[in-house]
């Protein structure tokens, strides 16, 4: 039985197509914005859509920006010899809290897991191989410590070696299948700073 009208029924369901949003929080969140003043909701859906509008890839590291250059690649402090490979914007977000990275990253967006038919095609490492073709000095291998992340960091080393850049992995520490998004700040720097040579 269909207790609401027809939009808030519409609403909850297109709310609960979120992740982690069931349809109880759904419902929850539907009649909060039924609730909320006009001009908030008005910018609020303003806000998504230009979001999803504008945001795109970096040309450089394809991390997630509103620029043709994000503002870590465009930045001339930074050290662009070093690039950390990273498997999500997120996990750049991580390593950007400890402030204590200067080098650039790249975003993979996703990391190989033949399990789920992802590929090395099916993530950015054609743009990782080409920026190496730049002034490069090492690249830190920083995807996560779950088997798709060692997979990749395995693949990518491989690839990378016959070109003669350094290559590193994170040291472990960073608990296995973690997301480095809620890993706090010393386990990363201690895991930046124990790195490996590959
Ligand atoms: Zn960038």
């Amino acid at each position: 039985m269909d207790y609401y009208s027809n939009q808030i029924s519409r609403l909850i369901e297109e709310l609960s197509c979120l992740p982690g949003i069931g349809s109880k929080s759904a419902a929850r969140l539907a009649f909060h914005l039924i609730h909320m003043p006009q001009e908030d909701v008005n910018r609020l859906a303003a806000t998504i859509v230009e979001a999803k509008q504008n945001v795109r890839y970096c040309k450089e590291c394809c991390t997630l920006t509103d620029q043709e250059l994000c503002p870590i690649c465009s930045n001339s402090k930074r050290d662009h010899k070093t690039i950390m490979v990273v498997e999500n914007t997120r996990d750049l977000a991580a390593y950007e809290k400890t402030g204590k990275y200067d080098g650039v990253y790249h975003v993979l967006h996703g990391a190989i897991s033949p399990m789920l038919g992802i590929g090395p095609e099916d993530i950015r490492l054609k743009e990782l191989i080409g920026r190496l073709e730049g002034d490069v000095e090492e690249v830190i291998i920083a995807t996560n410590s779950s088997l798709e992340g060692e997979t990749t960091a395995m693949y990518i080393s491989k690839l990378i070696k016959p070109v003669g850049v350094k290559v590193s992995r994170i040291a472990s520490g960073v608990p296995v299948g973690g997301d480095l998004e809620y890993i706090d700040e010393v386990t990363l720097l201690r895991a930046l700073e124990g790195r490996t040579q590959l």
